[in-house]
């Protein structure tokens, strides 16, 4: 027979004392065997449950990109102050060859993270430089590409970016399979030798401008398939998309894009929407965007993106004009009016994100004119 324990006999006087059973029972029952197991003295601690990061409780994620122009913890306050709970940055100059070290200081990395946790937004999803060819034929270009996009998986790892966004490239005069067979070589060689922890690579389709690899998602499946060892995906751009020839218009249209993109790269790699309207037609095979509605995409699609089932869990991402102020806040306003939602900026950091660039050209253009 059973000894009776400890615990057995508390039960038998709380339950005597107070005719019940109560709730905190097992609190106590726990602390009195504590007391008395000497074994548990040398239990280890249970390892820690991984950390789930804040932005991935389920909710509905819209984010715009912002500009890092003066102080890249910055663009977490735009976004916010935007009504935005996601985001896209640049983590350097999209259109410059680095200079010197691109290398974020450890001191910038934990105050951006630190803002970040503060201000729950997520994902964060870094756009890589323009000038990154990873598909170039010329020897060259392909290894400053490859060194630059090394770069910024190191930038996006020291920021504790969620997504890196790249174009996949453009294949000049070389054939689509020579392309295609660079740029999974040239992710490799990008990778070695770095820890990318939650980091993803993702592959955008794009416009199909030129020679430029990636209108079509056989292209972009030829190169997942190629680099099982990466943890790749993809963003789908709804401008690129409708650029392309994919009319997703109207429920239907949108409908027979999404199974093909199912049928070949597989909806579950699609982690990003770009949510770009476009200022070109159907097919025009340029990348133009233009703000949410008032383009040739139109609202309505939007609305059908934003809420498809199969979409759901996604992360979307403006990247519209800025043409004049408030032209973000309206746009991020947009989607969430679309959702059925209605988020109030908090009106803070929102200041227009500019191009450095273009604010230095405006300057001197009114200096001459003076
Ligand atoms: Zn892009
Ligand atoms: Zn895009």
């Amino acid at each position: 027979m059973r000894k009776p324990a400890l615990s057995d006999k508390i039960e038998f006087y709380w339950i005597r004392s107070t005719g019940e059973s109560p709730e905190g029972m097992a609190e106590t029952q726990h602390a009195v065997t504590l007391a008395f197991d000497a074994a548990d003295e040398y239990r280890p601690e249970p390892p820690p449950a991984p950390e789930i990061p804040a932005w991935q409780d389920g909710s509905l994620r819209i984010g715009i990109h912002t500009s890092i122009a003066g102080d890249i913890t910055g663009s977490l306050d735009m976004a916010h102050g935007l009504g935005a709970n996601a985001l896209q940055i640049f983590s350097s100059s999209p259109r410059m060859w680095a200079r010197g070290s691109s290398r974020i200081t450890d001191a910038d990395a934990a105050r951006f993270r630190a803002r970040r946790k503060e201000l729950a937004l997520g994902p964060l999803v870094i756009h890589a430089n323009y000038l990154i060819n990873l598909a170039s034929p010329n020897p060259v270009l392909r290894t400053q590409s490859v060194q630059a996009f090394h770069q910024e998986l190191a930038r996006g790892v020291a920021l504790g970016a969620d997504f890196l966004v790249v174009h996949p490239g453009s294949r000049l005069e070389s054939s689509i399979e020579a392309g295609e067979a660079a740029i999974a070589q040239s992710l490799k060689q990008a990778a070695r030798g770095l820890k990318l922890g939650e980091l993803r690579i993702l592959l955008e389709n794009t416009a199909g401008q030129g020679s430029s690899l990636g209108s079509r998602f056989e292209e972009l499946k030829a190169v997942l398939d190629a680099c099982p060892e990466l943890p790749l995906g993809v963003c789908v751009d709804t401008a690129h998309l409708f650029a392309a020839g994919w009319d997703i218009r109207k429920a239907a249209g949108l409908e027979a894009t999404l199974r093909h993109i199912e049928g070949t790269v597989g909806l579950d790699r699609v982690r990003i929407v770009h949510m770009n309207d476009s200022k070109v037609a159907l097919g025009s095979r340029v990348d133009r965007h233009e703000h949410i509605g008032k383009g040739k995409v139109g609202l309505e699609a939007f609305r059908e993106i934003l809420n498809h089932p199969m979409l759901a869990g996604r992360a979307f991402i403006l990247e519209t004009p800025i043409d004049k102020p408030g032209d973000d806040k309206r746009n991020v306003a947009a989607l969430w009016r679309l959702t059925g939602r209605v988020v109030r900026a908090t009106g803070e950091g929102m200041e227009p994100r500019r191009d450095k660039r273009i604010t230095a050209k405006k300057k001197a253009k009114a200096k001459a004119r003076a």
